[in-house]
């Protein structure tokens, strides 16, 4: 899996996950503020007339100039979904596997319930079968967890399993209803 650079605005509110030669870019057109955390990659450039080839450190944080733009967290999708919830199905407890996840709606979208963050939650094709076009406490299931809007912090956790340590402390700092060890 590709380790990627998490980029900042300038206010350190996470902008996008970037490929390491988009953060190499970005360092030799100066765009870069600040650095943080250790070095994700050392990348070799050309060959100088001193012989000496010529080398680009990227590290795993980078802030960009810019205008701040305040970024609403992503609409719902089910790989973010799914890792929200562990995947884990929050009706049987079961884990499975990815061909195995499915979207359910908590209210179901026939009796009005919208497609977002709070009344969604991962389910098992079973559980979701089973409760059909019924509300929890109608089909006499629990909920094992609340479902939550992620905030920007935790959806950049949540939209990239290869999270750097140094990424992972700077993403936690802001984690509200994630926990993590
Ligand atoms: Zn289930």
């Amino acid at each position: 899996m590709k380790t990627e650079i998490l980029k900042l605005n300038k206010a350190g509110s996470p902008q996008a996950w970037i490929n390491y030669e988009d953060a190499a870019t970005a360092k030799s057109k100066g765009q870069v503020l600040w650095e943080m955390g250790s070095l994700a990659i050392s990348l070799r450039g050309g060959f100088q007339n001193s012989g000496e080839q010529s080398q680009l450190d990227i590290p795993a944080i980078i802030a960009v100039k810019g205008r701040v733009v305040e970024q609403m967290v992503p609409q719902i999708s089910n790989p973010v979904l799914f890792a929200r919830d562990d995947h884990m199905c929050l009706y049987c407890g079961h884990t499975f596997v990815a061909r195995e996840h499915s979207r359910d709606h908590v209210i179901p979208r026939s009796r009005g319930g919208r497609d977002v963050w709070e009344n969604c939650v991962t389910s098992c094709r079973k559980c979701n079968n089973y409760k059909a076009d019924k509300t929890p406490e109608e089909a006499g299931l629990e909920l094992l967890a609340i479902p939550f809007a992620p905030n920007l912090y935790e959806w950049f956790y949540l939209d990239n399993r290869n999270v750097l340590t140094d990424q992972m402390e700077y993403l936690k700092s802001k984690f509200q209803n994630v926990f993590v060890a």
